[in-house]
């Protein structure tokens, strides 16, 4: 059966990446952004994800094209580089409102359809950064945290009803969104290249290493496999922060 999925996010970046995989492995892709997506085999339709009537706009469009949606990928995000104290009310609400009620309002607005049909995958791209804090991303790591939590949520509430929910937290992937966070840093080029000793297996992530785990989590094969974080980011997290070289 070719698949019916919906992806958030794919005009740049992961999501684009994962919309050109899928497409290539066959399915037939409803994106929602605000810029267009542009990828033949894809159906953009104008979707800002703060807005339920978007979200639901989105899902009913993918329904009345492919008749049905068998996946969600929410990957839609926003970051903004701020510690606690410099962030403005409007910089909070703009980051929970993209990246944790954007998961809401389509999760809301696709499980009713996928319970009618006994089955659905949901796939949220959450974050290292809601496992471990990342410097100055203080309301970011909080709404990666949440998206996390949900996850979980619909994984426990939802499984009976044939839908399952994994999240994948990406580390540093090279997108327009790690350039900003290098561009914030005092240092952008010495930041980079720090980044990228700090990966055990040498290199930052591509937008690719994303989507093959993301085709995975869609496809039968990952059936039994609900409710779980999956980490991509080449060994950076799982390193005690305390010594490095001198270690053999
Ligand atoms: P990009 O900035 O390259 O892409 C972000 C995408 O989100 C764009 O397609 C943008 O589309 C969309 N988007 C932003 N705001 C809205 C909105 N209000 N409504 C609909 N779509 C929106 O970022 P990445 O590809 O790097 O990030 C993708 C996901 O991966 C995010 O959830 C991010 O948090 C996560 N992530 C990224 C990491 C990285 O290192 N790059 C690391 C960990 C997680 P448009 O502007 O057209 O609306």
């Amino acid at each position: 059966m070719t698949a019916s999925v919906v992806i958030t996010g794919a005009s740049s970046g992961i999501g684009k990446a994962i919309a050109e995989r899928l497409v290539a492995d066959g399915a037939l892709v409803t994106a929602g952004s605000r810029s267009p997506v542009e990828l033949a085999g894809a159906t953009w339709v104008a979707t800002d994800v703060r807005s339920p009537t978007d979200c639901e706009a989105l899902v009913t469009t993918a329904i009345e094209t492919h008749g049905r949606v068998d996946v969600l990928i929410n990957n839609a995000g926003v970051q903004v580089e701020r510690t606690i104290d410099q962030t403005t009310d409007d910089e909070f609400d703009l980051v929970m409102d993209v990246n944790v009620r954007g998961v809401f309002n389509c999760c809301r607005a696709v499980i009713p359809h996928m319970r009618t049909h006994g089955s659905g995958s949901i796939i949220n791209i959450g974050s290292v950064a809601g496992n471990v804090a990342d410097h100055g991303l203080a309301v970011y790591n909080a709404s990666k945290g949440a998206v996390h939590a949900l996850t979980r949520s619909i994984a426990t509430d939802h499984g009976r009803d044939g839908i399952r929910c994994n999240a994948v937290s990406p580390g540093w992937i090279l997108t327009d969104m790690a350039d900003a966070a290098f561009a914030a840093a005092e240092d952008p080029e010495a930041a980079r290249a720090e980044a990228t000793q700090a990966h055990p297996v040498g290199r930052m992530g591509r937008p690719s290493d994303v989507a093959n785990l993301v085709a995975w989590l869609a496809s039968d094969q990952a059936d039994f496999v609900s409710g779980s974080l999956f980490t991509v980011d080449g060994g950076l997290t799982a390193q005690n922060p305390i010594g490095s070289a001198s270690h053999g």
